[in-house]
């Protein structure tokens, strides 16, 4: 048990066979992201009913996470299937016509998205490759001015970066793929493109109206103004994905690991799981080994103690995602127990709120030189509370439910496990003795009550 940064895997074509699974979740897989982006329905469906064979066949809490693509917004179609290049200086015009574009203008279907422009405000597109300046607002036409320049084409993707977009959270597609994704119980819902408080709020009720089962909400920090507003956007969801792909088209990138940092310690400060996410090891996706760059990005997450780290395409599309995972997971476990720098200083743990009975736990464990804290989990609350502290020791929790087990997957630190009959008889030795702990004293946490036993 030497990894407490946890690994969210994104399951695509390279890695949705049983075979592949189960290497992947004994390589340490805790957590299974599904875009809806790309397949939908009854396909992810069946991914999902694969996972949790596979988990449950392994003995192996795994978390879900159902990652709904939100509202990213494209242009229109061109006239041919050619490139168009945008200069700068000139004018290009984004329009509701629905004609076929061209180098001075371009149809957008989202026409609504629009009316939330301002003069002065930047659009980019294609990934930020091209910006175009707003230069006059009309009912049917935005003008603007290039101020970078490169080719165009055909659906493109866009950003608004400056804009606050007055549209609803969810898509059409995203509401029917929520509708299914809700059927199967994920123990995570990702929310692309969060821009205040109200969207994760929106989202939440839509899933209460459908299912009492307790899904918890990830909502994915991508725009600027969201991460204005992190606070009140993590405080109303259940965890913050750093989704650093898009972040990076909206934000100058050089901007991007500060606001990570910022993120993180947010996260802790409200008791919220945190995953860094998207491009840790993109070289991997054909390479065998990581980049130095990316062996230090992976081990930085660590050390800012993010709960997860976050594979993508080297899953989802490489040529060896399992060799993705152990790599990933050498680079934490190290990272994590690192005895070079020993930069576990955890009484000092900075902005986590002082009164916090978790503040309790965490101290008598230090104190104790305990070596495990077990929580009997009836929900997520105590084992993600004293996670938030970030103990340099495990925190086993031992649930009542299978689901509560499999939503601990995520968070820094903790070891859960589902065993009705450990968790019933409220037996701390012998859950702590699964995980290979024989020795040492135990910090035990039951509803209200701490005690402290030593195993010998
Ligand atoms: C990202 O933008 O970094 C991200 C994780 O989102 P997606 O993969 O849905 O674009």
């Amino acid at each position: 048990m030497t990894r407490f940064t946890k690994i969210t895997a994104s399951i695509g074509p390279s890695c949705d066979s049983q075979a592949i699974l189960a290497d992947m979740i004994k390589s340490g897989v805790n957590v299974c992201r599904l875009n809806f982006s790309h397949d939908t329905g009854d396909v992810q469906g069946a991914k999902i009913d694969l996972i949790r064979s596979v988990s449950n066949k392994l003995n192996i809490p795994v978390a879900i996470m159902v990652d709904i693509q939100g509202p990213k917004h494209r242009i229109g179609a061109f006239a041919t299937e050619k490139h168009y290049p945008l200069k700068i200086g000139q004018k290009f015009i984004l329009d509701s016509d629905p004609a076929p574009g061209n180098e001075y203008r371009v149809n957008l279907p989202d026409w609504d998205v629009m009316k939330s422009l301002n003069v002065g405000d930047r659009v980019l597109l294609n990934d930020g490759k091209i910006e175009l300046k707003v230069d006059a607002v009309f009912d049917d036409k935005i003008e603007t001015t290039v101020v970078r320049g490169d080719e165009i084409w055909s659906r493109r993707g866009f950003n608004l970066p400056d804009t606050d977009v007055n549209t609803e959270i969810l898509t059409a597609k995203d509401k029917a793929d929520l509708e299914y994704a809700i059927t199967k119980k994920p123990d995570y819902v990702a929310l692309s493109f969060v821009q205040r408080a109200e969207d994760v709020a929106f989202v939440r009720d839509f899933i209460a109206q459908r299912t009492a089962h307790p899904i918890k909400i990830i909502a994915k920090i991508e725009r600027p103004k969201a991460v204005e507003r992190i606070a009140d956007i993590a405080l109303a969801s259940d965890g913050i994905m750093i989704a650093r792909g898009d972040l990076a088209v909206e934000l100058p990138f050089e901007q991007v690991p500060a606001v990570s940092r910022h993120i993180i310690r947010e996260c802790r400060k409200l008791n919220r799981p945190v995953i860094m996410a998207t491009q840790m090891l993109s070289s991997m996706v054909h390479s065998e080994f990581p980049t130095r760059a990316e062996i230090s990005d992976v081990a930085t997450a660590a050390y800012l103690r993010a709960d997860s780290t976050m594979t993508s395409e080297e899953t989802t599309i490489g040529d060896n995602p399992v060799n993705v995972v152990q790599t990933m997971d050498k680079i934490l476990s190290f990272s994590d127990t690192d005895t070079i720098t020993n930069p576990y200083d955890w009484l000092r743990i900075d902005n986590v709120p002082e009164n916090d009975w978790s503040r309790s736990v965490s101290s008598m464990a230090h104190l104790n030189k305990a070596v495990a804290i077990v929580v009997f989990a009836v929900d997520t609350e105590s084992a993600t509370q004293i996670a938030c502290r970030r103990p340099d020791i495990p925190i086993i929790a031992v649930c009542g439910s299978d689901y509560v087990a499999n939503q601990l997957a995520l968070v820094r630190g903790v070891f859960p496990i589902f065993d009705n009959y450990l968790f019933g008889q409220r037996l701390a030795f012998e859950s702590a003795n699964k995980f290979g702990i024989g020795y040492g004293k135990l910090v035990i946490v039951d509803d209200d009550k701490i005690s402290l036993r030593t195993l010998d």
